[in-house]
């Protein structure tokens, strides 16, 4: 195994749920302070990054949800997947009417956010920047364009966030994010959790479950050269979709999906 990308989720929910992965990321969850903000949404401007013991999480919550939902954040997780690179004005798939569908059980990225100290946000966003930049003119040389408002689309951080009194906080995001890397260690080799630490949102874990990591990159080449032909995004997420070995736990009950 080279990556966390390449673990089959079935076997790891099942692990996960065996060492009692999930009261342990609730408890870390619990421990952070309680905050308030002005809930303007703009932070969930793309699917944030997780860790692996927070994407079974979220698989094990999505599976749960009715068919019709289901569906639809399948759709928007493999719109984000392929797509986001084109369209500046895509959102987090668990947004709705700019609202946090998940909010409860929302990741250790969400809590953090507005959290974390100005010197490490600041260096996190030019290494996102840099990072989209860099992208952006791989994927010019397949003749793909991407608009600059996408490249920009990094949020520079938020101080709107304060404690329940209306102070400015901040917390250690390297310590907590150590301890949810630790619960990720019980499922995986630890080098594959060190050499695998940065996050990775539910869309790239879920694209790479169900289509193969290594196949990602030339199907979002080929998929964006055709949406830029003018193939509606839609009608090329159901044919991804179609060739999808989802985890079990999201594989329709019956009948196809559209
Ligand atoms: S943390 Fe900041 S950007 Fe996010 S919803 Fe609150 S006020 Fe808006
Ligand atoms: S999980 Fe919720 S809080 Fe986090 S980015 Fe998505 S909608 Fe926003």
């Amino acid at each position: 195994m080279r990556s966390s990308q390449d673990a089959d989720p079935a076997r790891m929910l099942r692990r996960a749920r065996r060492a009692r992965l999930f009261d342990s990321l609730a408890r870390i969850y619990a421990d952070f302070p309680e905050t308030t903000c002005e809930s303007c949404a703009r932070c969930c401007f793309e699917s944030p990054g997780i860790f692996l013991v927070e994407y079974l999480s979220l698989i094990h919550l999505v599976a749960q949800m009715p068919r019709q939902r289901r569906e639809a954040l399948l759709d928007r997780s493999f719109g984000e997947l392929f797509f986001s690179w084109i369209e500046p004005h895509r959102q987090c798939i668990f947004l709705e009417s700019s609202r946090c569908t998940i909010y409860q059980q929302r990741p250790l990225a969400c809590r953090l956010f507005g959290l974390v100290a100005p010197q490490d946000r600041d260096r996190a966003e030019a290494q996102a920047r840099l990072a989209a930049r860099q992208e952006a003119e791989r994927l010019r040389l397949f003749g793909i364009h991407i608009p600059e408002a996408v490249v920009q689309r990094s949020l520079a951080g938020c101080d709107r966030v304060r404690d329940t009194h209306g102070r400015p906080l901040s917390v250690d995001s390297d310590a907590v994010a150590a301890r949810v890397a630790r619960l990720d260690a019980a499922l995986l080799p630890q080098e594959i959790v060190m050499q695998d630490f940065c996050f990775r949102s539910l869309p790239e874990r879920l694209g790479a479950a169900a289509l193969g990591a290594e196949t990602i990159d030339g199907m979002r080449v080929q998929l964006l050269r055709r949406a830029q032909r003018g193939e509606p995004t839609r009608d090329l997420i159901a044919l991804v979709l179609d060739q999808a070995r989802l985890p079990t736990s999201l594989r329709q009950k019956k009948g196809r999906r559209r």
